[in-house]
């Protein structure tokens, strides 16, 4: 059953932990994210990054996603993953996304508030959740530890969730998207003073390879979206890597197929942390 975020992500953080927003950009991906959520029993974000308007249709997209959706009764987000412009999220909307999350984190403050107000407006017409982002996850990082000015302040934090009347809140705490040099530093600290002052759900961008204590301290301190995206990839290229080595690597469908497989074990792994299974 497809809906927007506030309805996975509000009672999350009431429970202290969080939900999964897994990027996928072609049938396998979402497929592979459909099967992990039913096996589990558990609701689940499809992401879906401008960044990938250029492999995948975004109307196609969410008409897989749709499908999916509406064969179970778990709550299920279609939501579009960093988007810097306004005619995309249009796009999106007009495609049947719930939530949406705009990118104003490159933007001075005064831009990124008004801008994010605007998309809000729109959306919340709609029925659409949106996420913003303040503060800057960064994509090229050399580090394992961010640098402060990078990081989401406290008192801009506040502003800007009580004048734009965002869904959610990605916020820059230690985290960066991508592969991470060393053991990332998170911020905790930060996570803690933003959550104290911020009841919206708060997200965290950059959740592969972030270590497990890291994540059941910060979804105890209030994040409720983890977004994962570079290790589901790189399970899926590892397996297709070791077929294609293979004398005889056999049919493009089967070896799509043995990805699949190699990505719902992995986003299963994901599932069961961020709902603080025991043993997982
Ligand atoms: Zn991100």
């Amino acid at each position: 059953m497809l809906v927007n975020m506030n309805q996975v992500l509000v009672p999350a953080r009431q429970q202290g932990i969080a939900i999964a927003a897994f990027n996928i950009y072609n049938l396998e991906t979402a497929e592979a994210v459909y099967r992990a959520a039913v096996d589990l029993n558990s609701p689940v974000i499809f992401a879906f990054g401008e960044q990938y308007i250029k492999v995948a249709n975004i109307k196609i997209i969410a008409t897989i996603v749709q499908e999916f959706a509406g064969r179970t009764g778990l709550p299920m987000v279609l939501h579009l993953d960093h988007c810097k412009s306004i005619d995309v999220i249009y796009k999106a909307v007009q495609a049947g996304f719930t939530s949406v999350m705009f990118d104003g984190s490159k933007l001075s403050f005064a831009d990124n508030l008004a801008q994010t107000k605007d998309v809000v407006k729109f959306a919340h017409s709609v029925g659409v959740t949106v996420e913003a982002e303040l503060g800057s996850v960064p994509f090229d990082h050399k580090q394992s530890e961010i640098p402060e000015e990078y990081l989401t302040k406290v008192d801009e934090a506040v502003r800007f969730v009580s004048e734009t009347k965002v869904d959610a809140l990605a916020i820059a705490v230690g985290t960066a998207h991508g592969e991470y040099k060393g053991r990332p530093k998170i911020f905790h600290d930060r996570i803690e003073e933003i959550a104290a002052k911020v009841s919206i759900p708060l997200v965290l961008h950059g959740g592969s390879g972030v270590p497990d204590e890291d994540i059941q301290k910060a979804m105890r301190q209030g994040v409720s979206k983890i977004n994962v995206n570079t290790q589901i990839s790189s399970v899926a290229v590892k397996k297709l890597k070791a077929l294609c080595a293979k004398e005889k690597p056999g049919h493009l469908s089967d070896l799509m197929h043995e990805a699949e497989e190699a990505m719902v074990e992995e986003v299963k792994l994901f599932i069961k942390l961020f709902r603080n299974d025991a043993g997982a």
